[in-house]
């Protein structure tokens, strides 16, 4: 059998990459075994364009956020199925200096498409907001799994749910050749695990560990909270609350100490207790050095590829830098230089 592209990973990265190429009109075949540290399956989904703790425009918003939600809705469409959420959302503000110094923002045109309204006082008595707070349009939750799902699906036959092993990849007579499949080229979206195959260790990745729980909690508004924590409904009273980062530590067992610290987070956000536990997951974001995604081709290996490096925003990068390495890999159009792991080259 014969394929244009072999896709190692259905996450995020190899769901979008693998669709944009099918509907370019190639032939393609992914493999993936979603296994317990696939990010894209714990992830809480949120995409939200201002962001940390100095409350900045993400890197690129301009650029990437005009492709979330048309990108996601196509892909609903496809699958037949709801898992695009926009919410706004709702970050209190700790002192009253916050409170102007975002009046002041307010006037600033730069801000005016993700700014919905500056709240000058409480929004619930089961909200620590004494003064008021921002709401954030633009934003929202992509239910991840479902759409991971509903993509399993529309792939079919292109998609194998098995492991490749990378060991049995043969390069002869111009084909990658797995297993008696001809593939003219080869793609890494397999996450972290790229950073350790012996294709692409040379990249500087920097896998982050997250821990996210779900929480029964009667308080819940239409609107995502977050400061220092946040708290996103998923329906029936159940709360996605998170996210801790850990640099260390990267093996995949849940921790007592990120349970306490984000239940001791969420009760400084929402004054209400926790009714239970519902459900406590890890995994680990295939996060990079300089914190910007890695595109491009291997130095030396011919025609392989990498879409991988999306850190803690894969849901918001993803529509557009997948667009980005499709009209690089169709119509060789360049790849941005802040992005294209040719960055790097240098430093092999
Ligand atoms: C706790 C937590 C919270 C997060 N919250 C958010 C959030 O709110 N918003 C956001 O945008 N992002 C969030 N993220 C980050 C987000 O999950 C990632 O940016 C994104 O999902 C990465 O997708 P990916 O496809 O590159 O990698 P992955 O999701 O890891 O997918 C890689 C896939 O490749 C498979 N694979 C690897 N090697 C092989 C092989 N040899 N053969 C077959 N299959 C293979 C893996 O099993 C996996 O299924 C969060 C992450 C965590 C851990």
């Amino acid at each position: 059998m014969e394929t244009d592209f072999l896709l190692i990973g259905q996450g995020l990265a190899g769901t979008a990459l693998g669709y944009r190429l099918k509907k370019s009109g190639f032939r393609i075949q992914i493999y993936d075994q979603a296994e317990s540290n696939q990010s894209s399956r714990v992830a809480a989904g949120l995409f939200n364009p201002v962001t940390g703790r100095k409350m900045v425009k993400t890197w690129n918003a301009d650029q990437i956020f005009p492709e979330i939600i048309p990108f996601y809705k196509e892909l609903e469409n496809l699958c037949e199925e709801k898992f695009l959420h926009q919410q706004s959302i709702y970050r209190p503000f700790i002192s009253i200096e916050e409170q102007n110094e975002w009046m002041g923002n307010s006037a600033d045109d730069s801000f005016s498409d993700y700014l919905e309204e500056i709240v000058q006082e409480s929004q619930s008595e089961f909200l620590n907001d004494p003064f008021g707070g921002v709401k954030l349009k633009n934003c929202g939750w992509l239910d991840i799994v479902t759409m991971l799902d509903g993509m399993r699906k529309f792939f079919g036959e292109d998609l194998k749910k098995e492991w490749l092993n990378l060991e049995k990849l043969k390069f002869e007579d111009e084909f990658w050749n797995y297993e008696g499949l001809k593939a003219k080229n080869l793609i890494f979206c397999n996450g972290v695990a790229a950073h350790q195959s012996s294709y692409f260790d040379f990249l500087p990745f920097a896998p982050v560990k997250g821990e996210i729980l779900e929480v029964k909690q009667d308080f819940s508004p239409d609107y995502i909270v977050n400061r220092g924590v946040f708290r996103v409904h998923l329906g029936d009273s159940v709360h996605r609350v998170g996210s801790t980062y850990t640099w260390h530590d990267l093996d995949h067992g849940p921790t007592e100490r990120a349970k306490n610290e984000l239940t001791e987070r969420l009760a400084g956000l929402v004054n209400q207790p926790i009714e239970a536990y519902v459900s406590h997951k890890v995994g680990i974001r295939p996060a990079t050095k300089d914190r910007k995604p890695f595109l491009g081709k291997h130095p030396d290996k011919q025609n392989v590829y990498i879409f991988d490096g999306f850190g803690a925003k894969g849901v918001s990068l993803i529509p557009y830098y997948s667009k980005i390495m499709v009209q690089y890999l169709v119509e060789s159009t360049s790849i941005p230089q802040e992005v294209d792991i040719a960055r790097y080259f240098n430093y092999i």
